[in-house]
């Protein structure tokens, strides 16, 4: 579960402290997932819990309590609590991250499709199906007109996010700063965008860094991502477990973890033309213009 400390150790600002729900109280942990009377519907509505019982606990012991209960539950049938209990914390997390970030309006009947969706997963992986199974979504070697891609994870019913992501890499003596990265988020009600310079040993290894970067900056904030990538390397790095290349595994390694995070992350290999937004942003950051 992700906690409010996270959030702000990842300073992620612009957080109106008020509560997306009912704006009439401050957001904490308690308020959000239990207090707040907007939650208490939703609790009722997809488990019929009454939230208020036990509302002298903390957030944590609440929840524990909850679970531990569930747990001692023999029949598969009852254990199936235990995950609509996970996917309604889930559909409520997702959901103000939708009003705040994404400025949805506040829908009880979305997060109940959240929390569906999050049960047929959990569902899934109850069957013994590995959660983040990887995807290979055609064989880019046989098949020449399907794109090179990597997914992680199954997709949710929410907006899929896409940004295109691009790394500028010059070699040049004495230049420390020798390479930039950059993404731009691609959905029309999004303008975000985001430049950096860094230090990197190849062109390879800065298209990962771009990656990784992406992932980090939109954890929390979606749960589908697609990112647009033009380097063939990074993509196929993250297809093959097997193969190893010492310049960008440690970063392949961060970019599946933070997958996890995510509903559905995919990583397509596209034409240089899919990445000019963040080559252009990518190569005035190399050069210290922004
Ligand atoms: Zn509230």
């Amino acid at each position: 579960m992700p906690m409010a400390d996270n959030l702000i150790k990842r300073r992620i600002t612009n957080i109106n402290p008020a509560c997306s729900f009912c704006n009439n109280h401050t957001e904490t942990l308690s308020h959000l997932f239990r207090d707040c009377e907007f939650s208490q519907r939703i609790w009722s509505a997809s488990l019929g819990i009454v939230a208020t019982q036990g509302d002298h606990l903390s957030i944590q012991d609440w929840i524990r309590n909850f679970l531990n209960l569930f747990r001692k539950k023999k029949q598969k049938e009852e254990r199936k609590i235990e995950s609509d209990f996970i996917s309604t914390l889930w559909g409520i997390w997702i959901h103000r991250n939708e009003i705040i970030f994404n400025k949805a309006k506040k829908n009880p009947s979305r997060i109940l499709d959240i929390i569906s969706d999050s049960n047929r997963r959990l569902h899934r992986i109850n069957n013994k199906q590995s959660e983040f199974r990887e995807h290979v979504k055609g064989d880019a070697k046989t098949i020449s007109s399907k794109p090179m891609e990597w997914s992680s994870g199954t997709k949710s019913t929410t907006t899929m996010q896409i940004l295109e992501v691009d790394g500028a890499w010059k070699n040049r003596k004495g230049d420390q700063w020798r390479a930039a990265i950059a993404w731009k988020n691609k959905n029309e009600d999004q303008g975000e965008e985001s430049a950096a310079r860094i230090f990197a040993n190849s062109p390879v290894q800065t298209e990962a860094y771009a990656v990784l970067k992406a992932l980090q900056d939109m954890e929390w904030k979606c749960s589908d991502i697609t990112i647009r990538t033009d380097n063939l390397e990074v993509v196929q790095a993250l297809k093959n477990r097997g193969r190893t290349n010492k310049n960008i595994d440690p970063i392949i390694a961060d970019i599946k973890r933070i997958a996890r995070s995510f509903h559905f992350v995919s990583c397509i290999k596209v034409g240089r033309e899919g990445v000019k937004l963040a080559h252009n942003l990518a190569t005035k950051a190399r050069k210290g213009e922004i």
